[in-house]
């Protein structure tokens, strides 16, 4: 069977989602989810027939949330998904390439590289910050970057990208590039969107998730903001039942004026929690804590394979990333940040 699947897929290194890599333990610090258990009720009625492709209400909810038109929104499973139909609309495989900036969240390359799209490293500065020199030579070196992704706050190391160079970025690329910017964690940073540059750039592609600050990872449900003429693209490639009826009726609760509320206070409470385990994590000898502008710190320390396998043999379990000596460590509640905290303090005491 092996022999028969596409080259591309045999030689294909699936990304390794925390859900993928497992572990046992009972403090789950490592997929930048959610604390908190929201419940909600379905009605379960009306599930003979197909949902509709984008549900208006769904759309509406979400363009008035994010402040803007009805046609500036598609909703699909999870902001993973609407990579992908950016993908498939913009790259031909086996000719069009993207342009990442590592270290910055895996799933841009892995889908790229899934449909035969080759990628293009930019390294971000030392700063982490978009290195805009070499983007520009990149662009000038090779017409067949279509897509360059930048995600802010980033994953893993935590920070803003700058807002002029997403600017200047947008207006070198005007007709020639679409800048894919990924707001996953935004609600935790909202002074820092970039959605009023959706007014003046038809290059800009906004991916939003509910998995985040709405608590909603198992839900499955994104959304990617884009000029109109962006939005209809990825309609064409979009697979024709994509939102089930559960999925939209949970959605459209969670962005409704009570549920915007309680994500704002939920996000509030996170923030304290970071700001608590920021301090605490500062204190240690040995350790430096990047700023963090999401819902998770990352840590630079010596002998990151031991503390991060004597987290694990505790049952707390946080995330290797690609920045050397580090772990990045999702914000729970506060028992949990007390007990990452107090594990590490021990170790390093060692
Ligand atoms: C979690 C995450 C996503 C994926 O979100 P889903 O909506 O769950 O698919 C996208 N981008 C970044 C940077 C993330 O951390």
């Amino acid at each position: 069977m092996e022999k028969l699947a596409r080259e591309q897929v045999q030689a294909l290194t699936p990304y390794q989602s925390a859900r993928r890599i497992g572990g046992s333990g009972d403090v789950w610090l490592n997929a930048n989810e959610s604390p908190f258990d929201n419940t909600y009720t379905v009605s379960g009625q009306g599930l003979n027939r197909y949902s509709s492709c984008q549900p208006a209400s769904l759309i509406n909810a979400y363009a008035n949330y994010a402040g803007v038109d009805t046609g500036q929104v598609i909703t699909t499973r999870g902001a993973d998904e609407g990579i992908d139909l950016l993908l498939r609309a913009f790259c031909e495989p086996n000719q069009d390439s993207v342009l990442i900036c590592p270290p910055t969240y895996g799933m841009y390359a892995v889908s790229a590289e899934n449909q035969g799209i080759a990628t293009t490293q930019v390294p971000l500065t030392a700063d982490w910050q978009l290195d805009m020199a070499g983007i520009d030579s990149a662009l000038e070196a090779d017409a067949s970057i279509k897509l360059i992704f930048v995600c802010s706050p980033n994953n893993p190391t935590g920070n803003l990208i700058n807002r002029d160079d997403i600017e200047a970025l947008l207006t070198r690329t005007q007709d020639r590039a679409i800048v894919v910017l990924d707001e996953a964690y935004i609600e935790f940073s909202p002074e820092a969107t970039c959605a009023d540059l959706l007014a003046r750039f038809d290059n800009l592609a906004i991916l939003r998730t509910l998995s985040k600050a709405f608590a909603l990872a198992g839900l499955r449900c994104g959304f990617t903001l884009a000029s109109p003429a962006i939005i209809n693209l990825m309609l064409k490639v979009i697979p024709p039942y994509p939102v089930p009826v559960p999925v939209a009726d949970i959605a459209e609760q969670a962005l409704s004026e009570a549920g915007l509320a309680r994500m704002k206070y939920q996000v509030l409470d996170l923030t304290a929690n970071r700001a608590y385990l920021q301090a605490g994590l500062s204190m240690l000898p040995g350790i430096k804590v990047h700023p963090g502008f999401g819902n998770y710190l990352l840590i630079s320390l010596d002998d990151t394979d031991a503390v991060f396998e004597h987290l694990g043999n505790a049952g707390i379990i946080v995330r290797r990333t690609a920045v050397e000596n580090s772990l990045r460590i999702s914000i729970g509640n506060r028992d949990e940040c007390e007990k990452v905290l107090a594990f590490i303090r021990q170790q390093l005491s060692e």
